[in-house]
C-alpha cells in the first residue's frame, strides 16, 4: 500500500496514529466549483446571519477546549496548556471579526469638490489559503475569521501533519450552521498546492509558511494577475537594554524563546544584550534552563515540549552542529535526547557571528541564541542583520527609549517589554523577507476585498 504524506504521527513517541488520501484533480475542481456558486449566496448573506454563525464558532471552540487541545498535542506535540491558550485565543479572534466586519466594512464616504464619492468592500470569491501546523487552529482562524466575515468563501489547505486539526474544523463550521461548501478543507500535497492558484475560480491566495513555499506560490498567483499575502519566517530580535531588571528580562526571554518548542515565527530567536551584561544574563539564562522539565506534552508540568516531527528535529541539529563547526560556542545542550521522539536538549549558543549560516537562518527549535553590543548602534545593526523582518522586542525600563529603539527595527511589529505578542485586534505581519500583508486587526480584513469606488455627480 502505497503511503500518504498526509497523516497524523505522534512526535512524543513517533506512532503513526492515522492516515488521510490526498484527494484527487476532479475531487478538489468539484470543490472549487461549489466553493464558487457557495460565493454568490454567501456574499449576500448580512453581517448580522454571518456574525451569528461565526460567534457559534467561537462557542464550539470553548466549549471543546479540552478535546480540540488535545488533538493539537497529539499531532504536532505542542504543551497542552499552550494547545488550549490556542483554542482559546482563537475563538476569541472570531468574537472580534464577528463583532466588527459590519464595522470595518461600511462604507466609507470620501471629500470630495460636487456629489458623493465613498469606497464599498466587496468581497472577491474565493481564497486559497495554506497554513503551516506550528499553530493548528490559529493559523486557520486568523485567515478564516476574517475572510467568511468579508463575505468570502474559501479553501483551507493546513500541513499535511495536521489532518485531524483541519478536518475537526471543517466539521465545526457546519455544526455552527456555516452553509455548505462557504468553508472546505482539502488535503493535497503541499508540492502539488500551486496548480490550484491556476483555476480561474479561485481569485487570491494567502499563505503561511517557509519562505521557499511562499515564493513558489507568490510566483504562480502574480503569473495570474492574483492577489497574495504572505507571512513567512523570523528571526527576531530581542534588544536587553542597559537599564533593565536582568531577571525579568531574561525570564520573557527563555519562556518566549521555548513557546511551542521554539517552533514560533515571532519566538526572541536572537537575544542581544550590553557587553557588560553578558555573562550575568548567560548565567541567569542557564539557571532558568537548568529548571526546563523536557517530556510529555500531555502532562501539565512539562515545560519543554518535542518539536513536531524527526524531521523538524533533524533540521534543527544540522543547524546547531553546522553553528559548531563554524566555531559558535555550544554552551548547552546540543544533542537530540536520548529516548523515543522528536526531542531536542533545549540548547545555548553563542560567540555567533557574521560569517557563520546561524547569524541569518531560522532555527525553528529551542535554541538560545545569544549576542552582545557595545552601544545601541550596533544593537540596532544585529537586529536588521537578517533577510527576515517580522517581530521583535526592546526590553528596557525607559519605555521612550525603547519606543526609540524600536523604530529602528527593520521588522513589521515590535513590542516593549514582551516578546512579540498575538491579539485578536492588533495586525499581525512583516516586512522584508518575512512576507507582506497584514491578519488580524482591523486591517486584516481589507486583504481580500475588492475596495470600490462608487461615485456620483
Ligand atoms: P512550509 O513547509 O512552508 O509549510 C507551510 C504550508 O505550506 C503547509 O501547509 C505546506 O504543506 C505548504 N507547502 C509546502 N510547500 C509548498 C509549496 N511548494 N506550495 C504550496 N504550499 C506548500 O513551512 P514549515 O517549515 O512547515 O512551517 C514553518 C515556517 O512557517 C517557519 O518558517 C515559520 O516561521 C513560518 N511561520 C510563519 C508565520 C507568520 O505568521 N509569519 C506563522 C507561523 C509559521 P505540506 O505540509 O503538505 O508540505
Amino acid at each position: 500500500k502505497q503511503t500518504s504524506s498526509i497523516k497524523t504521527v505522534n512526535p512524543y513517541n513517533n506512532e503513526l496514529v492515522k492516515e488521510f488520501a490526498p484527494m484527487t484533480d476532479i475531487e478538489l475542481t468539484a470543490i472549487i466549483d461549489k466553493a464558487d456558486i457557495a460565493f454568490n449566496t454567501w456574499r449576500k448573506t448580512p453581517f448580522e446571519e454571518r456574525a451569528k454563525i461565526i460567534h457559534n464558532v467561537a462557542s464550539l471552540m470553548r466549549a471543546r477546549k479540552e478535546e480540540l487541545g488535545k488533538l493539537a498535542t497529539l499531532e504536532m506535540g505542542k504543551l497542552i496548556s499552550e494547545s488550549i491558550y490556542e483554542v482559546e485565543l482563537s475563538a476569541d479572534i472570531f468574537d472580534y471579526y464577528a463583532d466588527k466586519a459590519a464595522e470595518l466594512l461600511a462604507d466609507k464616504p470620501l471629500e470630495v469638490k460636487n456629489g458623493e464619492a465613498f469606497i464599498s468592500y466587496e468581497p472577491i470569491g474565493t481564497i486559497l489559503s495554506i497554513q503551516p501546523w506550528n499553530f493548528p487552529y490559529y493559523q486557520i482562524t486568523r485567515s478564516a475569521a476574517s475572510n467568511l466575515m468579508a463575505g468570502n468563501t474559501m479553501l483551507l489547505k493546513h500541513a499535511s501533519n495536521v489532518p485531524q486539526c483541519a478536518q475537526l474544523m471543517e466539521d465545526l463550521f457546519l455544526e455552527a450552521g456555516l452553509p455548505k461548501n462557504v468553508y472546505n478543507n482539502i488535503f493535497i500535497p503541499g508540492r502539488e498546492t500551486e496548480k490550484l492558484v491556476l483555476n480561474p475560480k479561485i481569485k487570491a491566495v494567502s499563505l503561511t509558511g517557509s519562505e521557499p513555499a511562499g515564493a513558489s506560490i507568490a510566483s504562480a498567483a502574480g503569473a495570474k494577475a492574483k492577489k497574495a499575502t504572505l507571512e513567512l519566517g523570523g528571526s527576531d530580535p530581542f534588544i536587553v537594554l542597559e537599564d533593565v531588571d536582568i531577571d525579568l528580562a531574561v525570564k520573557t526571554a527563555v519562556e518566549g524563546r521555548m513557546w511551542n518548542a521554539g517552533q514560533v515565527c515571532v519566538s526572541p530567536k536572537r537575544v542581544i544584550v550590553p557587553d557588560k551584561m553578558k555573562e550575568e544574563f548567560l548565567t541567569k539564562v542557564k539557571d532558568v534552563f537548568a529548571t526546563l522539565k523536557v517530556g510529555d506534552p500531555m502532562n501539565k508540568d512539562t515545560n519543554v515540549a518535542p518539536l513536531s516531527s524527526e524531521a523538524a528535529a533533524a533540521i534543527v541539529i544540522a543547524q546547531i552542529n553546522k553553528a559548531a563547526q563554524q566555531n559558535a560556542t555550544i554552551v548547552m545542550g546540543g544533542k537530540r535526547m536520548d529516548r523515543k521522539g522528536a526531542f531536542v536538549e533545549p540548547t545555548i549558543i553563542t560567540d555567533i557571528t557574521p560569517e557563520m549560516d546561524a547569524y541569518q537562518e531560522e532555527i525553528f527549535g529551542p535554541v538560545f541564541m545569544l549576542y552582545s553590543y557595545k552601544d545601541i548602534d550596533e544593537a540596532v545593526t544585529i537586529a536588521n542583520a537578517t533577510t527576515f523582518g517580522l517581530g521583535g522586542t526592546v526590553f528596557g525600563n525607559n519605555i521612550k527609549k525603547a519606543v526609540e529603539v524600536a523604530r529602528q527595527i527593520d521588522t513589521g511589529m515590535v513590542y516593549i517589554n514582551h516578546v512579540t505578542g498575538i491579539a485578536p485586534e492588533l495586525p499581525f505581519g512583516g516586512t522584508k523577507n518575512s512576507g507582506f500583508g497584514r491578519e488580524q486587526g482591523p486591517m486584516g480584513i481589507y486583504e481580500f476585498v475588492n475596495e470600490k469606488l462608487i461615485r456620483t455627480t
